[in-house]
């Protein structure tokens, strides 16, 4: 590490900015927003800050004389934009009196660097990469952007407003530190990131004791809760920022076997990770046994994650375990996560619905061929209906059957789309007579079945007279 991070007071003196052009003019607006006071020398003579507002305008203070022969007697910083002398030669200058110093695009004569800056209010985070790749400290900040919650600079802001008074009240450090870990980590502090600081302000005053409260043991279902969050068909950026928040604040994650490892990596490093899945032909732990272990967790303090393939409200037992949860008296949220047939959609170009095509969809199962039994296919005779079903592979002839004995054309256009969004993802498409056939062709699952119209506008259909090595497989449709 060459460059250590540190925070500079804006507060202890104007920053000397020398240059001109775009380069100098964007660090004017970085630093005018930061709240500094800037002593500006535009070397081509252009001082028009109109373009900021007038506060920020206000702290601007125009210099004229040479910047190398400047005072710099209370000034915090040397900042200097544009080619030739100028710029080592400030640098030379700032040096000899200890200054930090940048010169834009020269790190041989900077002392310091620009971060990209995640900005949250009293929450600053920098990234640096020591000036060698911004690019690549950009995407690093959208990373973080994208996991810290909107109010956390609230949250830090709410503590800052009490800590003097808690830490008269609670002399001993580590028991200090415990106190504010359960503001961070408990109610408080979530009714804070929701945007609800009033509430958290009274429920703050209501702790009579704060060594107490600090020092007592987490009082089970009060602390610990379990989220239900939908992991999404594979690909981990399918995560929502929800759910990716959710893994990243796990003690113990319950996943499913559908759930990749990619996704199940994006979990806190520290979490414990519980399979808690059923594998084709071997029996899982059993629902019962899932809830248990769900109630247990939350109940001794944890936060446990219930990490479910897709969307836990589709096909995938959500509402049981919702029910279970909340029969126990534990607390639980739910996030959405993308559905298999969402995510097929959406990589293989199928819209589910098409003007004057397609204007009804239905998500059904039918996992075993006795399943497909209890279908009512009547109800899916209606051409301009979408059909997708989910765990369909082994009852594809029951589904073909039904399908066809509702009066839906053998020539429909039918995909079954395997392990959808994944490397390995697969698609064959053809038609509903082939169905069976179809579905014989995929190297394993999962694999959902799409079933209508929509079918032939999809990529596979249309690339079906290419031969090219493509990313899933097809038959051509004749
Ligand atoms: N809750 C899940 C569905 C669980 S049922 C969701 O919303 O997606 C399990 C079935 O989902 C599988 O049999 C398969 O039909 C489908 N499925 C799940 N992940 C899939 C994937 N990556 N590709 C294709 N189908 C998938």
């Amino acid at each position: 590490m060459r460059f250590l991070p540190v925070f500079l007071d804006l507060q202890a003196g104007p920053v000397l900015l020398v240059g001109a052009g775009d380069l100098a003019r964007a660090k004017l607006r970085l630093l005018a927003a930061a709240g500094a006071r800037i002593r500006w020398y535009a070397t081509d003579g252009d001082h028009d800050v109109s373009s900021l507002g007038p506060a920020d305008a206000s702290r601007i203070e125009i210099a004229s004389d040479d910047p190398l022969t400047a005072d710099l007697a209370g000034v915090i910083a040397v900042l200097c934009a544009g080619a030739g002398d100028v710029g080592p030669a400030m640098s030379a200058r700032a040096r000899a009196v200890g200054l930090p110093v940048n010169v834009m695009d020269d790190l041989a004569h900077s002392t310091f660097i620009f971060p990209a800056i995640v900005d949250r209010g009293d929450v600053v985070v920098a990234v640096g990469t020591g000036g060698s790749s911004p690019v690549v400290a950009r995407r690093v900040r959208e990373r973080i952007e994208a996991v810290l919650p909107a109010r956390i600079g609230d949250l830090a802001g709410f503590i800052g407003r009490w800590r003097k008074t808690i830490n008269g009240r609670i002399p001993e450090f580590p028991l200090r530190r415990r106190f504010w870990e359960r503001i961070v980590d408990g109610p408080i502090g979530a009714m804070v990131l929701a945007g609800r600081p009033d509430q958290a302000e009274a429920a703050l005053k209501d702790i009579v004791d704060p060594s107490a409260f600090a020092g007592a043991r987490p009082s089970g279902a009060a602390e610990g809760r379990v989220t239900l969050v939908g992991a999404g068909p594979g690909d981990p950026d399918l995560l929502t920022v929800k759910a990716l928040r959710a893994l990243q604040d796990a003690d113990i994650v319950f996943y499913d076997e559908l759930v990749s490892p990619e996704v199940l990596d994006r979990a806190r490093r520290d979490a414990a990770r519980v399979a808690v899945g059923r594998r084709v032909g071997k029996p899982g732990i059993g629902q019962d046994a899932i809830n248990a272990l769900m109630i247990e967790a939350a109940r001794s303090g944890q936060r446990a994650v219930r990490l479910k393939g897709g969307d836990p409200l589709v096909f995938g037992r959500g509402g049981e375990e919702v029910e279970a949860l909340r029969q126990a008296g534990v607390a639980y949220s739910i996030i959405p996560g993308i559905t298999a047939g969402l995510g097929a959609a959406a990589q293989f170009e199928l819209p589910l619905t098409f003007r004057h095509e397609a204007l009804r969809i239905t998500f059904l199962t039918a996992h075993k061929a006795s399943d497909a039994e209890n279908v009512d296919w009547s109800t899916l005779t209606d051409k301009k209906m979408t059909v997708v079903v989910y765990m369909g592979m082994t009852a594809a002839s029951s589904v073909r059957a039904g399908l066809l004995a509702a009066g839906r054309s053998p020539q429909t256009p039918v995909g079954v789309f395997a392990r959808v969004t994944r490397p390995d993802a697969q698609a064959v498409v053809g038609r509903l007579d082939e169905l069976p056939a179809l579905v014989d062709r995929i190297d394993g699952g999962p694999a959902i079945l799409i079933i209508g119209d929509v079918v032939a506008h999809s990529a596979p259909w249309r690339d079906s007279n290419l031969h090219q090595l493509v990313s899933y497989f097809q038959v051509a449709a004749e």
